[in-house]
């Protein structure tokens, strides 16, 4: 592997300008009914109108085709609304896993029928999807899968098994699982990608408490859950492919580097227009370090636009991402008794308490850091 080869030339096409500024004004209008601390929930904040809201707008979808009710737009616009909504702290997540990779692998891996089953309401910001991979025993091991899919006679289905630490799960309608369908498999061979509808009899939705006393993921336990025969996406047997397929969408976003943006503007905006030398070099850091993300990112944006597969550069994204997200949190930490007294600094307070909560999960979800640096040693030929 050529190293240079791994990140083109960060360039965002012409002509977003008048999306980001529509998007830039929207959220400008949003931003004083919330507050910096349910800001600072980043994308993990969620509020179902408000997706509707988006959906409304033409801004979910976009780079689905209009027949299915998307935009036939590039992946360069979601990047810039994507952008624009996690640099102000907006509430995305009721939809953000529909619209960033269970639509995409339905355009891509689904039946016609499903296709306009779903994608139309995921553009509109009406059906949320959740992600059913981890298990108790199967987390980076992923090829450990046991939840099973066992087909019946007349082509349906009946799913066993558990899922856990599924985001959403309790607030979204379906779940895309990945489950063994050929109960003589192992490893990666004999999985599937399944549809699941969370409201069947047999779907049990515990909600669990993170460390910050959120509860955004669950256990989801199947027992006896009886599916259609078209809850299959795409073919029986390649969900390893299908479902490593959408790593690169999942790590490689503007999602990885913005979710302590909020505590980030608020120290700024605390420490005001004129820092001292430590402060000064401080936020400095972060912000260099913050446009060399965003140019990396819109280059694996580029990539994906074209079709390619970059898992490595976008594993390097998500990588440094979160470990930037993290060193806000430490700067902030440091900083803080640097501020200037005032109502500035106090919501600073509260927020960091809130990202330095969160913060460690930055690095576990969608995938530990120990398994991104194993996919990158691979890729420089050292593993
Ligand atoms: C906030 C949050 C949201 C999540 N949302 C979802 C979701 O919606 N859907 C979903 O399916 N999952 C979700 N997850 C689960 C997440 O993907 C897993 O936590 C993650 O893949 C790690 O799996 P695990 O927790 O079983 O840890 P383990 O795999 O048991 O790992 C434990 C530790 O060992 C290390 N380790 C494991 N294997 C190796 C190895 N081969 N080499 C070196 N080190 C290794 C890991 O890096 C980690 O530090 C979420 C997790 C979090 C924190």
């Amino acid at each position: 592997m050529n190293l240079l080869d791994q990140f083109g030339p960060p360039v965002l096409p012409t002509g977003l300008g008048p999306l980001r500024t529509a998007v830039r004004e929207f959220v400008a209008e949003w931003t004083p009914t919330s507050t910096p601390e349910k800001r600072a929930l980043s994308w993990m904040g969620f509020d179902a109108d408000f997706s509707r809201l988006l959906g409304t707008k033409g801004w979910l979808g976009l780079s689905i085709p209009k027949q299915y009710g998307g935009h036939d737009a590039s992946p360069f616009e979601r990047f810039v609304v994507s952008e624009e909504l996690l640099a102000a702290g907006a509430p995305v997540t009721a939809h953000w896993i529909a619209d960033r990779q269970s639509a995409p692998l339905i355009l891509r891996h689904g039946t016609e029928a499903q296709k306009q089953r779903y994608l139309p309401a995921i553009c509109a910001g009406e059906l949320h999807f959740c992600i059913g991979m981890s298990e108790p025993a199967s987390g980076s091991d992923l090829a450990s899968v046991r939840t099973k899919a066992d087909r019946q006679a007349d082509g349906s289905w009946v799913l066993n098994g558990r899922k856990v630490w599924t985001t959403n799960a309790d607030r979204c309608h379906f779940m895309i699982a990945l489950v063994r369908t050929d109960p003589a498999s192992e490893r990666h061979a004999g999985l599937s990608q399944i549809i699941v509808d969370l409201t069947l009899p047999g779907v049990m939705i515990r909600p669990i408490k993170d460390l910050s006393g959120h509860e955004h993921f669950n256990e989801v336990t199947f027992d006896d859950v009886r599916l259609e025969a078209d809850a299959l996406i795409g073919v029986e047997g390649d969900g390893w492919a299908q479902a490593t397929s959408e790593l690169a969408f999942e790590r490689s976003g503007p999602e990885r580097f913005l979710s302590a943006m909020t505590l980030f503007r608020c120290l700024v905006g605390a420490v005001g227009p004129t820092p001292d030398a430590r402060q000064a070099m401080e936020i400095g850091r972060l912000a260099a370090w913050l446009i060399s993300l965003r140019s990396m990112s819109i280059s694996v944006t580029a990539q994906l636009a074209s079709g390619e597969d970059p898992v490595w550069a976008a594993s390097c994204v998500k990588d440094l991402g979160t470990g930037y997200e993290q060193d806000t949190v430490e700067v902030a930490m440091r900083l803080i008794d640097s501020l200037p007294p005032g109502e500035q600094a106090a919501t600073t307070r509260r927020v960091l308490a809130i990202v330095q909560s969160m913060a460690p999960s930055f690095s576990l979800r969608g995938g530990t850091r120990e398994i991104l640096r194993g996919i990158l040693a691979r890729g420089l030929g050292v593993r």
